[in-house]
């Protein structure tokens, strides 16, 4: 079995499509960019 630590840290991470930034604390988030790009595009 895997630990705890170890089964999230095989998660896929979320990459935005517009800059390629890693987004980890938006796992849960329905917004497919991260901060950045979506405060760009408003
Ligand atoms: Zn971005």
């Amino acid at each position: 079995m895997m630990s705890p630590v170890e089964f999230f840290q095989t998660l896929p991470k979320k990459v935005c499509p517009e800059c390629g930034q890693i987004m980890e604390e938006q796992a849960e988030s329905y917004l497919m960019e991260c901060d950045r790009c979506l405060s760009k595009k408003r």
